[in-house]
C-alpha cells in the first residue's frame, strides 16, 4: 500500500510537470489519473544519437530502439503498465526494440501511413524469451500467450502489436482494445461499423504492401514475413533512457 501511494504520488508529480500528460478521453476522475500515470510510464524519449550507425549501415539482424531512428511513431507499452490481459507488468521500462530489417519495414509503412494522416501507435514490439516465460506462468495457456520453448515470432524481433492514432494522438477505433481474445477481433469479422472496417483495412493493407502478414484472430499483430526463421532471443535492452 504505501508503495503504490507512492508510486501515484511520484506520478502525480510527474503530470504536474508535463504541459501535455494525457491524450486520452474523458472517464471518471479516479480512472483519469490512473491512465495519466500510465501515459506518463509509456513516454519513449525520441531523438536519435548522432554518433549511432544508420540502418543500412547494421546487419539486417541486430536489435535497436526504434525512437533512436524514427521521431514519427507513437507508444502505449501495455507490457510496462498493468494495463493488459496479464493484470500484470512483465517489463521493468516501456521500450520498443526490433530487428534492423523489422525497423526498416515499419518506418516505410509508417510513411506511408503517414501521407494519410496517421501514424503506428505501438503496443507491443521484440519481447524477450525469458519475457515469454514470465508471461506463461502468468497465463499458460496457448490460445493466449505462445509457449516460450517454441517461443512467438516476438522473440524473434520479427512481430509488433500497434493500432493507428491521428498526427494529433487521437487514436482510431478498431472496434475492440488491444488483446480482446473473441470474435470481435477477429480480421474476418466484417459485422462491424464501416469506418472501424475502413481503419483495420488501412492497418492492414499498408502492413501487408510493406511485407508483413496479420494472423486471423488479432487484428493488432503483424509478423514480418522473412523472421518466422530467425532465432528467439533474449538480448534485453536497458532502462535508462
Ligand atoms: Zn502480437
Amino acid at each position: 500500500m504505501k508503495n503504490s501511494f507512492l508510486i501515484v504520488l511520484l506520478g502525480l508529480v510527474i503530470i504536474s510537470c508535463k504541459e501535455d500528460a494525457s491524450h486520452r478521453g474523458d472517464g471518471d476522475t479516479q480512472q483519469k489519473e490512473a491512465v495519466e500515470i500510465k501515459d506518463t510510464i509509456n513516454d519513449i524519449s525520441i531523438g536519435a544519437k548522432e554518433s549511432y550507425p544508420t540502418l543500412e549501415n547494421m546487419a539486417d539482424s541486430t536489435f535497436i530502439r526504434l525512437a533512436d531512428y524514427s521521431g514519427d511513431f507513437a507508444y502505449d507499452m501495455r507490457y510496462a503498465t498493468e494495463n493488459n490481459f496479464l493484470k500484470a507488468q512483465v517489463y521493468d521500462c516501456a521500450e520498443c526494440y526490433t530487428r534492423v530489417k523489422t525497423a526498416k519495414a515499419l518506418i516505410a509503412a509508417n510513411d506511408d501511413f503517414k501521407k494519410a494522416g496517421v501514424r503506428i501507435r505501438f503496443f507491443d514490439c521484440y519481447r524477450p524469451n525469458s519475457v515469454q516465460y514470465k508471461m506463461w506462468k502468468i497465463v499458460p495457456n496457448p490460445q493466449y500467450v505462445a509457449n516460450p520453448v517454441k517461443g512467438s515470432i516476438h522473440n524473434k524481433g520479427g512481430a509488433v502489436d500497434i493500432t493507428l492514432e491521428t498526427l494529433d494522438g487521437e487514436v482510431l477505433d478498431m472496434g475492440t482494445d488491444f488483446d480482446f481474445f473473441g470474435k470481435r477481433a477477429y480480421h474476418d469479422m466484417t459485422d462491424l461499423p464501416q469506418n472501424i472496417l475502413d481503419n483495420r483495412k488501412l492497418l492492414k493493407e499498408t502492413m501487408e504492401k510493406h511485407g508483413f502478414w496479420s494472423i486471423r484472430t488479432e487484428w493488432w499483430h503483424y509478423n514480418l514475413s522473412s523472421a518466422s526463421k530467425d532465432p528467439i532471443a533474449d538480448f534485453k535492452w536497458e532502462c535508462e533512457h
